[in-house]
């Protein structure tokens, strides 16, 4: 299981502070909800595929000593399952529903399988902001002014990782999972 937590904006920052500062403790397990410690278990690594750029980044793993199950803790600016950073992930679906071209071949390859994604987990989205935001909200019919408007809507909450954060929070999972 994943837990999303917000630490610093970018990578590298994140990486210096993983390794200098004090590990965020788990106060309950999210599978058992037990209040013992849950303990400090390993640490594995992950790519993030920040714009240009590809980091290799610590994830601090946590172990229950009762339910014996695991919770990784993420930085919020990962999209679990997901190796694109999530702003990058949503400039590149901003670019593709508003037909913006790129000239990055990464960008490129990544755009049609995002976009996909996307469309299928809408329906969710808009559930999201009904039940967080407005009840009455309206949303275009069409598919593609549809993921535009609920663009805007993820851009208007403030900064993307709060966003992804209070829906995963939400949902208990992320706005792109399956
Ligand atoms: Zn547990």
């Amino acid at each position: 299981m994943v837990y999303l937590e917000h630490f610093c904006e970018h990578p590298l920052d994140y990486i210096t502070a993983f390794y200098t500062s004090e590990k965020v403790r788990i106060d309950s397990c999210p599978h058992c909800h037990s209040c013992r410690r849950v303990h400090l278990h390993g640490v594995y690594h992950r790519h993030v595929i920040w714009y240009e750029e590809i980091f290799f980044i610590p994830i601090q793993r946590h172990h229950c000593i009762h339910c014996g199950k695991t919770v990784s803790i993420l930085p919020s600016f990962c999209h679990p399952g997901f190796q694109l950073a999530l702003p990058f992930l949503l400039e590149l679906l901003w670019a593709f529903f508003n037909r913006i071209p790129s000239a990055c071949a990464l960008a490129h390859q990544h755009r049609l399988f995002i976009s996909r994604r996307f469309l299928l987990c809408m329906n969710r989205l808009i559930e999201y902001f009904r039940i967080c935001e407005d009840p009455l909200i309206v949303f275009p019919d069409f598919w593609h002014k549809k993921a535009i408007k609920l663009l805007e809507m993820v851009f208007s909450v403030g900064k993307p990782h709060i966003f992804a954060k209070r829906y995963y929070d939400h949902f208990k999972k992320g706005f792109m999972a399956h």
